[in-house]
C-alpha cells in the first residue's frame, strides 16, 4: 500500500485531499498544527471507510518544528503540500516576522519535506508531489504580496523540480486553486457587498468546494497521472484568465 502525506489535512482542501486519496487505495498521513477534534474524527472517518491514517503534528511556521515533523514524510510515496498561512497586510506595513512566516510555511516547509521524501521515492522509482499553490500566483491580491510571492516561489521550486526528478519516476505539480469555501474566506465572504466582487471575479459565476480540488490531485497521484510532469494547473473557474 502506497502511502500520501498532506499538510494541512485537518480542515478544508487537505481534508477532500485526504478523503479522496484513501479512497484511491492510499494509507494516509494527516497533519496540522495540533491534534484537534477535527482531525481525530476524520482519521475515524478514514478508518471506517476501511482506510489506514494516521495524525502528524506541527506548525510549519516555525522550522524546529517542521525539522521533527519530517521524519513522518520519510516513506511517503505521495506528498501533497497543502498548509499553508496567508496575513492581509498593505505592503507598506509588513513585518520581517509576518515576512518569515508564511515564507516558512508555504515555501521552506515544502523543501524540507521534499528533501526528506524524495530518498524513497528514488529507491522505489515511484514518487508524486504536489505543491498546492493559488490563483494569486497569476493575480496577487494587493493585501497579501508574501502569501502570492511565497506561492509563485514554491511553483518555481516545482518547476526546477520536476527536471531533475523527471528520470525517477517521479512527478512534480502544483495544483492552484481559485476562490474555494473554506474556513480562510468564510468571514471575508459574509460582506455581501464582498461576496459580489469575488463572485463577479470568477467566470462560472461561484465559488469552489474543497471537493472541486481533490479530483485533479487523485489522477496526478495514479498512474494515469504519470505523463504530466511540472505543469500548474488552475482550479479556479477561470479566475487566473479573466
Ligand atoms: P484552511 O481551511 O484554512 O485549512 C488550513 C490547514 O492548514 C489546516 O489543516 C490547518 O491545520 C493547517 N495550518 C494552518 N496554519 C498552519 C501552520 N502554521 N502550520 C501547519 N499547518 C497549518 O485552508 P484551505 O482554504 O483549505 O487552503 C488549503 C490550501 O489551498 C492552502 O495552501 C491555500 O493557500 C490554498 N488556497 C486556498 C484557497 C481558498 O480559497 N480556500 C485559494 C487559493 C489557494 P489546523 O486545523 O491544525 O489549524
Amino acid at each position: 500500500m502506497k502511502t500520501a502525506f498532506i499538510t494541512g489535512s485537518s480542515r478544508g482542501i487537505g481534508r477532500a485531499i485526504a478523503l479522496r486519496l484513501a479512497r484511491d487505495g492510499f494509507k494516509i498521513i494527516l497533519h496540522g498544527v495540533s491534534e484537534s477534534a477535527k482531525i481525530r474524527e476524520l482519521k475515524s472517518t478514514v478508518e471506517k471507510n476501511g482506510g489506514t491514517a494516521e495524525i502528524a503534528t506541527a506548525d510549519l511556521c516555525d522550522l524546529e518544528a517542521t525539522s521533527r515533523l519530517v521524519k513522518a514524510a520519510a516513506n511517503a510515496d505521495v506528498l501533497v503540500l497543502n498548509a499553508s498561512v496567508q496575513y492581509r497586510t498593505p505592503w507598506q506595513n509588513i513585518t520581517p516576522e509576518e515576512c518569515y512566516s508564511q515564507l516558512n510555511c508555504n515555501f521552506v516547509s515544502s523543501m524540507m519535506l521534499i528533501q526528506t521524501a524524495v530518498p524513497h521515492m528514488k529507491e522505489a522509482g515511484w514518487g508524486r508531489i504536489i505543491t498546492i499553490g493559488s490563483v494569486q500566483e497569476a493575480k496577487p491580491h494587493p493585501d497579501m504580496l508574501v502569501y502570492s510571492a511565497s506561492k509563485a516561489a514554491q511553483t518555481n521550486m516545482m518547476k526546477s523540480l520536476s527536471l531533475q526528478l523527471s528520470k525517477d519516476g517521479i512527478t512534480v505539480n502544483n495544483v492552484a486553486p481559485g476562490v474555494i469555501y473554506t474556513d480562510r474566506n468564510i468571514e471575508a465572504l459574509s460582506d455581501p457587498d464582498y461576496a459580489k466582487k469575488v463572485t463577479d471575479s470568477i467566470p462560472v459565476g461561484f465559488y469552489g468546494k474543497p471537493e472541486d480540488c481533490a479530483g485533479i490531485v487523485s489522477l496526478l497521484c495514479s498512474d494515469e497521472g504519470r505523463y504530466i510532469t511540472g505543469q500548474s494547473i488552475y482550479v479556479d473557474g477561470g479566475k487566473s484568465i479573466l
